[in-house]
């Protein structure tokens, strides 16, 4: 037995041994293309050596402070860069830095709290979420996670809070008739009736690991935002996915003109290359702490670290140097656009029945019969097999089951680094083509 606790202790996994531009190799000299980023993590591309040595000169000299007694102005420098590419509405506001989405999820569930308490709604304390989403795996995020396989084994030790349908298009509650507007209704309806208890909504802009890449229909999340405005419930934008640059915009809400109280971002803001995630806080929710008690009752030993924020920042320096936010648009980037136009192909297999996304974040789901939209017994596990074969033809993909029901249902997330060129693109699509035939036979 291995020493590491690993995912799945029935599978041996390849021992990674280095990575550079979308290619990772293993230890027997095996390369892979990373079509997945990893899982939506890297944006830059791997072995980008500035990024290792900004974190060497950071632990060089300061290696870590404990945020009760000190500040850096490594966190303090990455903190005003991200308020900045975070855009207007989060001018006067702050940040909070942790390691991963995870804990920045708690954290913004958490700061919502208290925000509601400061400012004299003591009876607020339930997070609004949505069926069939991801938050992370700590219990808070569980809480409000939809992703049955995820938490249902933990359900007696949750405590649970009401959840909304999730727009869905290729299999809509509603037919896609005026769904947006239903969708949204949903939402109105529930908080009609438990306002005064509700302190915050929070939902991924576009839907990530339990759906697919699943891209809301245009109007749902203005209405959304309008909604929670009027009821004095705050809008948490988890963007820990979508965030810095996946969707080709810096923060997918972007594409909807939506503004949030609260970002959370994680993955792409160190492109893996340090655990990093972040609380992007607007003005009025830091005005409440800062006018009222003072004090966020909330901390981790490890936020704000300043190794990690060195790599955030020389990543962010990176991204902009090399406009890659533009590159991974699927309307004007060279990446985003590849990927959109080179996907489509995939419709035409008889067991591809969704090809959906946006910018460089995006979904195939796979069906049994696609007349129908059935999905393949879960038991198959089709999307894994997916995966394996198209491992062994050198391209990584982020294989999922459950987007129907919680159970059933097959996709891969497909969300490669924006670096990659159309050429490897094609190629990558060529290869995973060949990989749903073989599975299907
Ligand atoms: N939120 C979203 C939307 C995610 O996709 C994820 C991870 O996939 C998380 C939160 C949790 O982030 P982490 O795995 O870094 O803790």
């Amino acid at each position: 037995m291995p020493a590491l606790l690993t995912r799945n202790l029935k599978k041996k996994f390849p021992t990674a041994v280095r990575g550079e531009g979308v290619w990772l190799w293993d230890a027997s000299g095996k390369k892979y293309l990373d079509l997945a980023g990893s899982a939506a993590v890297n944006f830059i591309g791997h072995g980008v050596k500035e990024i290792g040595e900004a974190m060497a000169a950071q632990a060089a000299d300061l290696e870590f402070v404990h945020s009760s007694q000190f500040i850096t102005e490594a966190a303090e420098n990455l903190a005003r860069q991200v308020l900045d590419f975070a855009g207007e509405n989060f001018q006067g506001g702050a940040v909070y830095f942790t390691c991963g989405g995870s804990e920045a999820v708690e954290t913004a569930l958490k700061l919502a709290r208290q925000y509601q308490v400061e400012i004299g709604q003591e009876s607020r304390y339930q997070i609004v979420s949505r069926r069939q989403s991801y938050h992370g795996s700590t219990f808070g995020a569980m809480v409000v996670s939809g992703n049955q396989k995820r938490r249902r084994i933990y359900l007696p030790m949750l405590r649970e809070f009401p959840r909304v349908g999730i727009p869905y298009c290729y299999r809509c509650d509603y037919g896609c008739d005026n769904c947006a507007q239903k969708y949204a209704d949903e939402l109105e309806s529930l908080l009609a009736k438990h306002s005064q208890e509700v302190a915050a909504f929070i939902f991924e802009p576009v839907s990530g690991a339990t759906l697919g890449a699943a891209v809301p229909p245009r109007g749902y999340l203005q209405r959304v935002a309008e909604i929670c405005r009027a009821h004095g419930v705050l809008l948490l934008a988890d963007e820990v996915m979508t965030g810095f640059g996946r969707t080709g915009r810096n923060f997918a809400v972007e594409h909807w003109d939506v503004t949030p109280d609260i970002l959370i971002a994680g993955k792409g803001i160190a492109s893996g290359y340090a655990p990093l995630g972040a609380v992007i806080a607007s003005r009025r929710v830091v005005e409440a702490l800062a006018g009222g008690s003072g004090v966020f009752t909330h901390g981790f030993t490890y936020n704000a670290h300043p190794v990690a924020v060195a790599a955030g920042a020389a990543v962010l320096r990176r991204m902009e140097q090399e406009k890659l936010v533009k590159t991974a648009n699927s309307q004007h980037g060279a990446a985003g656009t590849a990927m959109r136009e080179n996907l489509q192909r995939l419709r035409d297999l008889p067991s591809v029945g969704d090809v959906r996304g946006l910018g460089l974040l995006w979904g195939v789901e796979f069906v049994k019969e696609k007349s129908r939209k059935q999905p393949f017994a879960p038991g198959l596990n089709f999307a894994g097999k997916v995966a394996e074969r198209v491992a062994s033809r050198g391209v990584l993909t982020y294989p999922m089951q459950g987007c129907v029901d919680g159970d059933s249902g097959d996709h891969l997330l497909l969300a490669p680094p924006a670096i990659i060129s159309p050429n490897e693109i094609r190629w990558a699509v060529d290869e995973l083509a060949g990989a749903i035939e073989e599975a299907t036979k």
